[in-house]
């Protein structure tokens, strides 16, 4: 069976605000990292009408007429996110024909943990092979653009950070991933931290191959150079002559 690596992320028909989740639905979907393909998909319903109107009339669901129930979920919104994980991993086997080894996603540790084997402490069927998870880029500059933008938006005495910089920002730090997505976890962390250096003007750790301050400041040494080399040069031929 192939292994593959998919993409994964959850949408909620309402997101109130922030961190909190009261959506009726949720539609997750599972995409191939190479063919950019939809692999499987999950729509969670928490409420059907015909159902729910039947129960507030008679505050019970007996008798309910019979109907095309799309009530098949129980939960939090939240939990939404990792149930699906964990359902579409679970028949990838059988439904695609493939195991699915890595999951690029979000940073929901709620999935994480639940897409451990049963064994584990997790709700993965132990004859599913469990996948290892990759934090996704894009995820990620959106969560540390939400950071600054917020001291932006800050009085200023408690913050200096303008609207300006917090998007050069959020445009230094997400070319800088991008670049050095290939390096150990230990030197793509320097690399980032070098993003404050560079918008501090210290250009010490920079790369003239995207920093222009240091193109510009080595342009200036190798002019400076070349005028030292050549009034050496008169100084000699007005010595020697
Ligand atoms: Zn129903
Ligand atoms: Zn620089």
């Amino acid at each position: 069976m192939h292994r593959i690596q998919a993409s994964y992320d959850m949408g909620w028909q309402v997101r109130s605000s922030g961190h909190k989740y009261a959506s009726p639905t949720g539609h997750a979907l599972l995409i191939g990292t190479l063919t950019k393909k939809v692999l499987d998909s999950v729509v969670y319903n928490k409420k059907c009408g015909v159902c729910t109107a039947h129960y507030s009339r008679y505050s019970s669901y007996e008798n309910v007429k019979k109907n095309n129930c799309v009530h098949n979920y129980e939960g939090t919104s939240k939990a939404m996110e990792a149930t699906a994980l964990v359902e579409m991993l679970a028949r990838a086997p059988e439904k695609l024909n493939v195991s699915i080894c890595t999951i690029v996603s979000d940073d929901d540790s709620n999935g994480r943990a639940k897409a451990q084997h049963v064994t584990n402490g997790g709700k993965l069927p132990v004859m599913i092979g469990k996948p290892t998870f990759l934090a996704d880029p894009s995820h990620r500059k959106r969560v540390f653009a939400r950071a600054i933008y917020k001291l932006a938006s800050a009085p200023q005495k408690t913050s200096k950070v303008s609207k300006g910089l917090a998007g050069h920002l959020k445009y230094c730090y997400g070319a800088c991933v991008k670049r050095n997505r290939h390096l150990p976890k230990e030197e793509l962390s320097l690399k980032v931290y070098n993003v404050l250096e560079h918008i501090c003007k210290n250009h010490d750790n920079c790369d003239s191959a995207w920093c222009n301050d240091l193109k510009a400041k080595e342009k200036l040494k190798f002019t400076m150079h070349h005028q030292n080399i050549e009034s050496k040069q008169r100084i000699k031929t007005l010595t020697y002559n």
